[in-house]
């Protein structure tokens, strides 16, 4: 594909206007009550809103001085919406149905929440009746700053705290006013992972960029492999899972830092759309004779994940292509060569590339995977 097939292409992909983030949050005790407390008097509210809508064949205009149940008014505002939501289903199907509502959850208007470095704080109503902000200890990691950033930029919609799995999470949802400038090819970039260097980075003005120290990489695996060994032979098997232990926990801090790096990187140079192969972690490899090969191969897949969350939390695009496009195969014709020099060179059409750029650029030019 040609940069001007490219361009036509990106430009055309539609804008993300609404997104959504959760962050995992830990209430205490007396708000946990607190929280169920307002999540039944909600669905009870709603249910009578619909059934009243329903009965009266309207929707019935409600501010939220109209509704005695006690919930804060950015609560009882959004059970309003709700409410019209449901009757609108209703008076499609003639009233025939009278939708019921039976989860129980929180939700608020967007404009109630804050966001601190280890906190939220959204609206409870006080015994006095006032609505007061409660901060709720939240797990934000490195993602505090981007979420303040996004809230400053963007507008919170919606704000819902539900427990999911026996852990308690805040949803919320932005929307993006600004109209975003649509693509240019410039702002494309593909990526290929491996071996020697753990992350290669093109962009579709040509720019390379290599991240992450593969040689060191590998030395220090070798070390975990050979004092793993030495372990063994000593038969201490306690001190093996503990070393395999430390070499896990080593290596996904890499994979942590290498995607850090090159999200970084993307939005330095201004990439809003990353193309790297689809990886699905249990793959047929036939070249596998090796442990170490599958090893590599789980890392790859790990770290993809990782890239891919971040550059969604970067508000970076991710597209997947399909992975038999080789380091191998020629960009140009498709022909696949072999090389033991840094240098690659197509013996049917000549074209001539860095060794350790084919696979980046293959990926750059591939067509995505529709999902
Ligand atoms: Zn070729």
């Amino acid at each position: 594909m040609n940069k001007a097939n490219l361009l036509k292409e990106d430009t055309m992909r539609k804008n993300v206007k609404y997104r959504t983030v959760k962050i995992k949050i830990f209430p205490t005790p007396n708000q946990i009550e607190n929280l169920n407390h307002m999540a039944k008097e909600r669905t009870k509210l709603i249910n009578e809103l619909i059934e009243e809508m329903v009965e009266a064949k309207s929707r019935i205009y409600k501010t939220t001085k109209d509704i005695d149940t006690p919930l804060p008014s950015s609560m009882k505002n959004q059970a309003i919406r709700e409410a019209y939501k449901y009757h609108d289903i209703s008076q499609k199907r003639g009233y025939h149905l009278k939708p019921i509502v039976k989860k129980h959850i929180c939700q608020w208007q967007g404009q109630t929440l804050k966001v601190y470095d280890d906190a939220i704080s959204v609206t409870f109503l006080t015994a006095d009746g006032w609505g007061r902000a409660q901060v709720i200890k939240a797990n934000l990691n490195s993602r505090g700053d981007y979420i303040r950033e996004q809230l400053r930029r963007l507008q919170a919609m919606l704000v819902t705290i539900k427990k999911i799995n026996n852990k308690w999470i805040a949803m919320i949802v932005l929307k993006d006013n600004s109209t975003l400038e649509p693509l240019k090819v410039e702002n494309i970039a593909g990526i290929d992972l491996g071996i020697k260097c753990p992350i290669v980075v093109k962009t579709s003005n040509g720019k390379i960029k290599f991240i992450g120290n593969g040689r060191y990489l590998a030395f220090r695996r070798r070390w975990f492999r050979s004092k793993r060994k030495e372990l063994i032979n000593q038969n201490k098997s306690y001190l093996v899972k503990k070393i395999a232990n430390k070499e896990e926990r080593w290596m996904r801090e890499q994979d942590h830092q290498l995607s850090r790096e090159l999200v970084n990187y993307l939005k330095e140079n201004d990439v809003r759309l990353l193309k790297m192969e689809k990886l699905t972690g249990i793959r047929d490899i036939k070249t596998d004779k090796k442990n170490t090969l599958r090893l590599h191969q789980w890392s790859f897949y790990r770290l993809s994940q990782y890239i891919q969350y971040k550059c969604e939390d970067a508000g970076i695009q991710v597209e997947l292509v399909n992975p038999k496009y080789t380091s191998q195969s020629c960009p140009k014709c498709k022909r696949k060569n072999k090389t033991n020099t840094r240098t690659y060179r197509c013996i049917q059409c000549g074209y001539v590339s860095h060794r350790d750029i084919i696979g980046a650029t293959n990926v750059l030019s591939a067509t995505t995977i529709t999902k």
